[in-house]
C-alpha cells in the first residue's frame, strides 16, 4: 500500500521532510513516493502527512487513486465555481 504523487505537484518541497519513512524522493519533473518505503504513515502518525501538508488540491493519491485533497477542498472554491472563474478570465 502507497501512496502515489502525480503531474500537479509543484515541487515546493514541503512532504519530503515530513514522511516518517523517507519514501518521498526529488525527481523530474515532480517528487515522488518509493512505494516500497511508503507505510501510509501506519503507526507512525493518525493521518497521512504528506497529503496533510500538500498545497495543491489532487497532487496526491491515495492506493486506490483518489486524490486525498479533491478539487475545491483546499481553496473552498467548488471546482464548476472555478472554471467559470477561468472561463471568464480567459475570454478577455
Ligand atoms: S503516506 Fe506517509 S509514509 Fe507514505 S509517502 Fe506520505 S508521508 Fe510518507
Ligand atoms: S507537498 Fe505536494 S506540491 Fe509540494 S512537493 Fe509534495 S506533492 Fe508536490
Amino acid at each position: 500500500m502507497a501512496v502515489k504523487i502525480i503531474e500537479s505537484c509543484v515541487n515546493c518541497f514541503a512532504c519530503e521532510p515530513v514522511c516518517p519513512s523517507k519514501a518521498i524522493y526529488e525527481a523530474k519533473p515532480h517528487f515522488l513516493v518509493d512505494a516500497k518505503k511508503c507505510t501510509e504513515c501506519e503507526g507512525d502518525f493518525p493521518v497521512h502527512q504528506c497529503a496533510s501538508i500538500c498545497p495543491i488540491e489532487g497532487a496526491i493519491l491515495d492506493s486506490l487513486g483518489v486524490a486525498f485533497n479533491p478539487p475545491g477542498s483546499l481553496t473552498g472554491i467548488p471546482p464548476e465555481k472555478m472554471a467559470e472563474a477561468m472561463a471568464e478570465l480567459q475570454s478577455h
